[in-house]
């Protein structure tokens, strides 16, 4: 399946910085996990939102799109959001982002990874970010909304009026809260934090297609029902 510009990639005139932003999104691996490729159109510097999988297809739309690739930022640390994640920073040198509380369920699937890329030095070198953190890459701000409850250091990144929304909120649905860390009154804590963002911010999730803010308020069952016990 080959990448596809997500729409919002198309409207920097909608940003309020009015600095453009172009946003790649391919499907990786057997879950079908979104992996976002994000550049500053000024400084065509980028960004990946989770290296999910498949690590030549992130690098060639890297390269296809010339971007200087300054960070992978995780969601999340769950296997199917992670797997190319030593591969990617490996070829392209950027920091690695993950919340703290992902830390050990990196960890966890080191052995997976090290035999899969016997070459690459383990543990990952990687930062941490937090919540209310913001990253400059090129003209973009990452800010950083901590989001638990799929798993405990599960992250939303707002950029502008475009929230990679992870594990956490998908069109029409959220995250699973039954694996091992996860939490439905985070959760549901979490989805009330995001109902409140504005409408028209898009929100790109980790499996699925895109939605809004005000789509997910309308139509979305759990935020229909965590409304109405609001
Ligand atoms: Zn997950
Ligand atoms: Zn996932």
């Amino acid at each position: 399946m080959p990448a596809f510009a997500v729409a919002s990639g198309d409207k920097p005139a909608a940003r309020g910085t009015g600095e453009g932003m172009k946003i790649e999104c391919l499907s990786l691996g057997p879950l079908g996990t979104n992996c976002y490729v994000v550049g500053c159109e000024a400084t065509a510097k980028g960004f990946i939102v989770d290296a999910a999988d498949e690590p030549q297809r992130i690098l060639r739309v890297i390269d296809d799109n010339g971007l200087q690739m300054e960070a992978i930022f995780q969601t999340h640390g769950h296997p199917d959001h992670t797997a190319a994640l030593a591969e990617v920073a490996a070829a392209t040198g950027a920091d690695i982002y993950l919340h703290p509380a992902e830390v050990a369920m990196l960890d966890t699937f080191a052995g997976s990874l090290r035999q899969m890329f016997g070459d690459v030095a383990w543990p990952l070198a990687h930062c941490t970010y937090e919540e209310g953190d913001v990253i400059s890459v090129g003209e973009l701000r990452v800010q950083v909304l901590h989001t638990p409850g799929h798993t405990p250091g599960s992250v939303c990144l707002l950029v502008d009026e475009v929230l990679f929304s992870g594990d956490t909120l998908f069109a029409g649905g959220v995250g699973r809260w039954d694996l091992p860390g996860g939490d439905w009154e985070a959760l549901a804590r979490s989805l009330k934090r995001l109902a409140t963002l504005p409408d028209a911010t898009e929100a790109l999730p980790g499996h699925g297609p895109a939605s809004t803010i005000r789509n997910e308020k309308r139509s979305n069952p759990y935020l229909i029902e965590l409304s109405r016990n609001a």
